[in-house]
C-alpha cells in the first residue's frame, strides 16, 4: 500500500513559494502560448521584443544548473517547443534568441527555469 508521501506522477513538483509554479498550477493568470505534459510557454508580461515567451518545466527545477542527464527529454521538449512557437510566430526565418538566465550576475529574477524565447527584432552582442 502507499502512504501519503508516494507522490502523484500525474502532479508536477511544486515549490509553494515559488511564482511560475502558482503559474503552472492556474493560480495566477497567464497567456498560455503551447503546452503539453512536460512544459508550459507563456507570453512574458514584460516583454522585452515584439515576441517574448517564456518556456518552462512543469515541475519546479531552479535553474539550468540543476539540469542532469535525466531531465534529457525535458530539455529537448523545452527546445522542441520553442522551435514550433518560433515558427507559429513567424519568426522563425528572421532569426531569435532563446536565453536562460543563471542566478543573480546571470540576471535571474524568478527561480523557476525558464528558457526566454526572444524575436520580431534584431538583438546585440553580448548582451547587456
Ligand atoms: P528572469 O529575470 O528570471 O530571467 O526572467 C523572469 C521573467 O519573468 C521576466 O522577463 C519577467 O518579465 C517575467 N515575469 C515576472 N513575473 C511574471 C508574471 O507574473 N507573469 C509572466 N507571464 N511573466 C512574469
Ligand atoms: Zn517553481
Amino acid at each position: 500500500m502507499t502512504t501519503g508521501a508516494a507522490r502523484d506522477s500525474a502532479a508536477p513538483r511544486r515549490d509553494p513559494d515559488c511564482l511560475f509554479c502558482r503559474i503552472v498550477a492556474g493560480e495566477i493568470p497567464s497567456t498560455k502560448v503551447a503546452e503539453d505534459d512536460l512544459v508550459i510557454a507563456i507570453r512574458d508580461i514584460a516583454p522585452r521584443a515584439p515576441t517574448h515567451v517564456l518556456i518552462m518545466p512543469r515541475d519546479h527545477v531552479a535553474s539550468a544548473a540543476d539540469l542532469t542527464d535525466e531531465h534529457a527529454a525535458l530539455v529537448g521538449r523545452i527546445f522542441a517547443t520553442a522551435a514550433e512557437i518560433a515558427r507559429s510566430e513567424g519568426i522563425a526565418d528572421g532569426g531569435y534568441r532563446i536565453v536562460t538566465n543563471i542566478g543573480a550576475w546571470g540576471g535571474q529574477t524568478v527561480d523557476h527555469l525558464h528558457f526566454h524565447l526572444m524575436g520580431g527584432r534584431a538583438f546585440t552582442w553580448p548582451p547587456g
